[in-house]
């Protein structure tokens, strides 16, 4: 089902969208090398709660997931990349994190992601790594818009991130979004120009660019959520959620 947002839905979303672009901002500020990943969770629980925003995380049980997440921010570290789980880990220096959050406000969703190293010494492969994704998104951002098509996204960013040299899996990508997390249409981080969907002002878009160093192969890790690269190398996640307006694209998640 495509969710076409009315004006109001847009105000919600866009209230979302400050909310979660400016909680990544929070957490990336308080992280530091000796932060346990459930501390994370805890703040961000304690964001969501004062601005009485709803978690989409907590009670989420999809058929891929061994449900419920029961957690309300995903952090993912180093070869981890997708759903990961927040448990009891203390970050290490040159860690790997990525964090993706999502809650819905008046009733609209914003969905966001980001990756960054704690402390140092960062890896220059890491950090060159991190901004592929980055320009991805910027990239498949650049290619949206009231005459595109999902098909124009999804080549963007697997341009982008092809001629950096990674692999993409087109298993897990971006999304629709609107009164729930996962709508159509699905928005793989590869794929053909002028093919799918034709968008449309009011469709609000999740574009989530993400790569794993040596491979394109995921294993699922036994606490049935965090998904790995196969090969034990590590990884990153960039993501916006974006509107479609008649003039353009509008990101709604901005953050650092
Ligand atoms: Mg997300």
């Amino acid at each position: 089902m495509i969710e076409v947002l009315s004006a109001r839905g847009l105000m919600a979303a866009r209230l979302a969208g400050r909310f979660v672009g400016g909680t990544l901002d929070e957490l990336r500020r308080r992280v530091r090398v000796g932060t346990n990943l459930l501390e994370i969770d805890e703040w961000a629980r304690e964001l969501i709660a004062s601005a009485g925003a709803v978690s989409c995380y907590v009670d989420y049980a999809p058929p891929f997931g061994r449900g419920p997440f029961g957690k309300v921010i995903c952090t993912s570290v180093n070869d981890a990349v997708l759903h990961g789980l927040p448990h009891d880990y203390t970050l290490q220096d040159g860690d790997l994190l990525s964090l993706d959050f999502a809650v819905s406000i008046d009733g609209c969703v914003a969905d966001a992601a980001t990756s960054f190293i704690v402390g140092d010494p960062v890896d220059p492969a890491d950090q060159r790594m991190i901004d592929a994704t980055r320009t991805a998104l910027a990239a498949g951002i650049a290619a949206a818009g009231p005459k595109a098509r999902v098909g124009d996204i999804s080549e963007a960013i697997g341009t982008v991130l092809r001629a950096a040299g990674y692999r993409v899996n087109t298993d897990f990508g971006g999304h629709g979004v609107g009164s729930t997390m996962h709508q159509d249409p699905h928005i793989p981080n590869d794929g053909r120009a002028g093919r799918g969907l034709r968008l449309q002002p009011g469709l609000l878009l999740a574009i989530e660019p993400w790569v794993m160093r040596d491979t394109d192969r995921l294993v699922t890790d036994d606490d049935g959520w965090t998904l790995r690269s196969a090969t034990g190398c590590r990884t990153a996640h960039s993501e916006h959620t974006v509107a479609i307006t008649d003039r353009g694209v509008e990101i709604l998640t901005p953050h650092s």
